[in-house]
């Protein structure tokens, strides 16, 4: 399963549905109603005019946002939002990684790194299959990320930790899920909305949908629909000297496209026609160029991070390919956005620091 499309999909799929949707913004408050006490609203800020203005010296813009019910999905992070309601909360995440079968306690932190025993330990594991040694030089990329194993603070024994989702209520207007696993986002989310339903004593139209709703891009979409993509476009190419080349919409490429857009590939790859944006991004793997202008025009992408980890999952598959592509993803980025000057220079060392944290072998910057 590809982590970084599912997801996107999901936030375009809610966008066309109606949802308001925002990244890089973050819940720094809650706010709750004098007089009763319920939580009715939170304070946002735009983390991505701060990141911008940080040249400045504003702060970047902050804003409220009112309703019914408050859903606090977030996860790892989703203690730190309910004492913001309640600064005597319970902890009710245990922040977890997971290196092969073992786990081990952390610290919540937006970017955990794995650790040098994490490393050798899969290595270790691997040599029991292999014939050969895989050493740390072999690896192409390497992360670690939080699972939010979560406590009921309602339960009576405190002591069992669940590896399914729980639903929790801690003061009127505030409901939090947290804990669960990929594979059961959908129940989660059913569980989520019914319980912000019946607290908020809120009167929806319909039952929920989420299980039979397509997502964005399987409209018309068949596991053959990349045929159809690679007899009918070609990718034009910029050479590096500016001639502008045809070529053909391989089988790779078009394969590529077609899972991770499913119809919307199409727009995608008239695009890499019609624009010349069809080279590959980086050498041995199908990403092109006219993916960056399609997902800063459709998907929200908003910096090179967004397109290597979070519209594409490259930095996960091979950090060293991500870095060669960074150039390249920042030009597109930048024509399309209208970046030049300081705003390039600090894209270039955001991304570059970023990647920094995928390397096995850590290089001190240049
Ligand atoms: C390394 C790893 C491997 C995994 N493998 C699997 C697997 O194979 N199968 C499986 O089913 N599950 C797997 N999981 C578990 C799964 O990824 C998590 O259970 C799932 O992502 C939890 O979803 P969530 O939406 O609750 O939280 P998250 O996915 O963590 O999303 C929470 C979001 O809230 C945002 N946020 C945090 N604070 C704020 C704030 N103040 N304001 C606004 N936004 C905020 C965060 O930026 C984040 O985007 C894995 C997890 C990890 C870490």
């Amino acid at each position: 399963m590809d982590d970084s499309r599912l997801n996107v999909g999901l936030a375009c799929t809610a966008a066309l549905a109606g949802a308001a949707v925002m990244n890089h913004a973050a819940a720094v408050d809650l706010r709750v109603d004098g007089d009763s006490g319920r939580v009715v609203g939170a304070r946002i800020q735009d983390k991505l005019t701060v990141f911008i203005l940080c040249l400045s010296t504003d702060a970047g813009k902050a804003f409220d946002v009112y309703a019914e019910v408050v859903v606090n999905a977030t996860g790892p992070f989703c203690d730190a939002v309910r004492k913001m309601a309640n600064s005597d909360a319970p902890n009710m995440i245990s922040p977890n990684t997971l290196a092969g079968t073992t786990d081990s306690a952390a610290s919540v932190n937006s970017l955990p790194e794995p650790t040098k025993e994490e490393i050798d330990f899969i290595l270790q594991a691997i040599g029991d299959y292999l014939n050969i040694q895989v050493r740390h030089s072999d690896i192409l990329s390497s992360w670690s990320g939080l699972r939010p194993l979560a406590l009921d603070p309602s339960a009576k024994n405190t002591e069992s930790i669940s590896r399914d989702h729980i639903v929790h209520i801690d003061c009127p207007g505030l409901i939090t899920i947290s804990g669960g696993k990929w594979t059961t986002y959908l129940s989660m989310a059913e569980d989520a909305v019914d319980a912000a339903i019946k607290h908020g004593n809120l009167k929806p139209s319909n039952a929920c949908v989420t299980s039979h709703l397509p997502i964005l891009g399987a409209y018309k979409w068949e596991p053959s629909s990349f045929t159809t993509l690679a007899q009918s476009c070609v990718r034009m190419k910029r050479t590096r000297n500016g001639k502008v080349i045809p070529g053909t919409m391989d089988a790779s490429v078009a394969k590529h496209l077609s899972s991770s857009y499913g119809s919307m590939a199409e727009q995608v790859a008239l695009i890499a026609q019609d624009e010349n944006l069809g080279k590959r991004l980086a050498h041995g793997y199908p990403y092109l160029e006219a993916e960056v202008a399609y997902c800063v025009r459709n998907e929200y992408c908003e910096s090179a991070i967004d397109f290597i980890a979070r519209r594409t999952r490259l930095a996960f598959l091979d950090v060293n390919a991500a870095a060669q592509a960074l150039p390249r993803i920042i030009q597109v980025l930048a024509t399309e956005r209208g970046w030049n000057g300081e705003r390039l220079e600090r894209e270039r060392m955001d991304a570059e620091g970023f990647l920094q944290t995928f390397k096995t072998v850590k290089m001190l910057p240049s």
